[in-house]
């Protein structure tokens, strides 16, 4: 049997993960949150008071790192050196982190190895910023997500409000926004950049409902 991979790729806070989190309880396939290991990389500097940026600790911390994925009821769980730490990678400190240590080369090999393996047997839908361009070039489907950056930084507050932090403003998040859309899209290693074959969709002024019709529609095609 043939599996299949849907690409969704995008900067932060453009949809990707409600995206593929829908599209994947209406299709019954695994969701791939790949953002999520690159938290856990950074976070796992942060603990160790390593400097997000150096290059040399960051690789000697890459030696002794253990991440796991696992998946309950639909949901991803991401375990860190065993410790499960699904909700302290969201924090916003763990952002800028992950954006630095994932412009580090061998952590990006540490990752796709990973999820290639994750994926492996089965039909996938993974969101990231370098899956249609790296992880899986040959998907079969594949999308890049767009919106106005101040939009996103809205989207990200209120998802970090709906965790219970209070203390982290719209300029804090919109301060981290372009942070990292500078340095994904400039970095040396798998930039966050739009590969010819992925269609566009802009998610400024559309539904979510809308966004998860437009994949199904492309993946019903066939
Ligand atoms: O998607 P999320 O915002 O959780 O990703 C955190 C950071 O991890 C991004 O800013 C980006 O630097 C990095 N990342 C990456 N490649 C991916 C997914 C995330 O470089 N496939």
């Amino acid at each position: 049997m043939e599996y299949y991979q849907i690409a969704i790729d995008g900067p932060s806070g453009s949809g990707k993960s409600t995206l593929a989190k829908g599209v994947a309880a209406k299709l019954g396939i695994l969701y791939l949150d790949t953002g999520a290991m690159y938290r856990a990389c950074g976070l796992k500097a942060l603990k160790l008071g390593i400097s997000t940026k150096d290059a040399e600790a960051v690789e000697k911390m890459m030696k002794d790192i253990k991440i796991d994925i696992t998946h309950e009821d639909g949901t991803q769980h991401v375990m860190l050196d065993g410790e499960d730490v699904s909700e302290e990678i969201r924090m916003l400190e763990v952002s800028a982190a992950a954006s630095d240590v994932s412009a580090i080369p061998c952590v990006r090999e540490a990752m796709v190895d990973l999820q290639r393996k994750i994926s492996e047997g089965k039909n996938v839908i993974l969101d990231g910023r370098d899956i249609g361009s790296k992880v899986f070039p040959d998907a079969k489907y594949k999308f890049f997500l767009i919106a106005d950056a101040e939009e996103r930084a809205r989207r990200r507050l209120a998802e970090l409000q709906a965790k219970g932090v209070t203390d982290t403003t719209f300029e804090d998040v919109l301060k981290d926004i372009r942070y990292r859309d500078h340095q994904d899209t400039t970095r040396a290693s798998s930039p966050l950049v739009k590969v010819e074959d992925a269609v566009e969709i802009d998610t400024t002024h559309i539904t979510i409902d809308e966004m998860i019709d437009t994949v199904l529609f492309r993946v019903n095609e066939d």
